[in-house]
């Protein structure tokens, strides 16, 4: 139940039916009994800017952003924090106290938090595969941890090249077909592209090079075993499922829209566990 002086906030997409916030804030929003709600909001991209203005005036907290306006709304902020400018792309927004928006990209950080564990400190060389939305966060946060060496790779190269002029100097780009070979003393390979997702074809790469004790990380969570985390656990790598990322993701909006750090807890994964498909 909530009062009439309930802390809201939701989350914003276009379709917003699929999204696992809901039950994730309402977990946290229950466990913490606090006076607040959290709800999908379905909104057409032409219609960002319109809401964008009136979240404010609605009384609302802020809010998450997931596909396809993580892009769109930059320009519609107030405020957006380092790694929105340097990303180019925004998931969570809080209102000031004057109504302004401020803008963050909590994917790096939860990202970042859900790996940081299996690393043991290895931060020489990682490989990403993609090089849409996701990835350009992805490969943020690893120059910000500082790996020594970040190998991209896409099956659209042109869009490799791209997102490594976002960050010069610090990407190398080979193409599609070397991603098996790449893994050679590689420390961390990251899946980011949507190859292993339900309903879509699995990654196709052979795991032979790669190190044994290297960590391999999906940023995927439905299925939460991909093949690709099937494989790599079966040879005896350390893997991250795509789970972590999204829970840690959650935790700077909520505590600045209901004011309090929620914790990550086994409870939760389960909860959430229930609303993923197994493979
Ligand atoms: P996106 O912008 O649409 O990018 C999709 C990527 O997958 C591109 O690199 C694309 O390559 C690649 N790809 C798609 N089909 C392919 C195929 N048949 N063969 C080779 N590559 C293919 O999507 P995104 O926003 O970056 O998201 C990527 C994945 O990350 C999604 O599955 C999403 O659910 C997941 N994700 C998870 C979290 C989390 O919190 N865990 C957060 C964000 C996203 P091309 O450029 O060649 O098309």
């Amino acid at each position: 139940m909530v009062s009439g002086t309930a802390k809201v906030a939701g989350v914003i997409g276009w379709p917003v039916a699929h999204s696992l916030s809901p039950r994730l804030h309402g977990y946290w929003l229950e466990e913490y009994r606090i006076d607040g709600a959290y709800i999908p909001m379905p909104v057409r991209p032409d219609d960002l800017q319109a809401v964008m203005r009136a979240l404010p005036k609605m009384g609302l907290r802020g809010c998450n952003l997931t596909l396809p306006h993580k892009e769109l709304v930059v320009p519609f902020l107030d405020h957006p924090d380092e790694d929105v400018k340097a990303i180019g792309a925004a998931n969570t927004i809080y209102i000031g106290q004057d109504g302004s928006l401020h803008g963050m990209n909590t994917d790096v950080y939860g990202f970042m938090r859900n790996i940081e564990p299996h690393l043991a400190g290895r931060r020489g060389k990682a490989v990403v595969l993609g090089a849409g939305g996701a990835a350009r966060g992805v490969c943020y946060g690893l120059i910000k941890e500082g790996f020594g060496e970040i190998i991209l790779i896409n099956r659209t190269q042109a869009r490799a090249e791209a997102l490594r002029e976002y960050f010069p100097g610090r990407l190398l780009v080979r193409p599609w077909k070397d991603r098996s070979s790449v893994l050679e003393g590689c420390d961390l390979l990251v899946n980011a592209t949507s190859l292993g997702m339900a309903g879509h074809d699995p990654l196709d790469i052979a795991l032979d090079a790669l190190p044994k004790d290297s960590a391999v990380a999906d940023i995927i969570y439905t299925p939460l075993h991909t093949p690709l985390l099937v494989a790599a656990k079966d040879r005896g790598n350390i893997v991250i499922d795509g789970l972590g990322m999204l829970i840690h993701q959650a935790i700077p909006g909520f505590k600045h829209w209901f004011g309090m750090t929620p914790e990550v807890t086994p409870g939760l994964r389960d909860y959430l566990l229930k609303a993923v498909p197994k493979a």
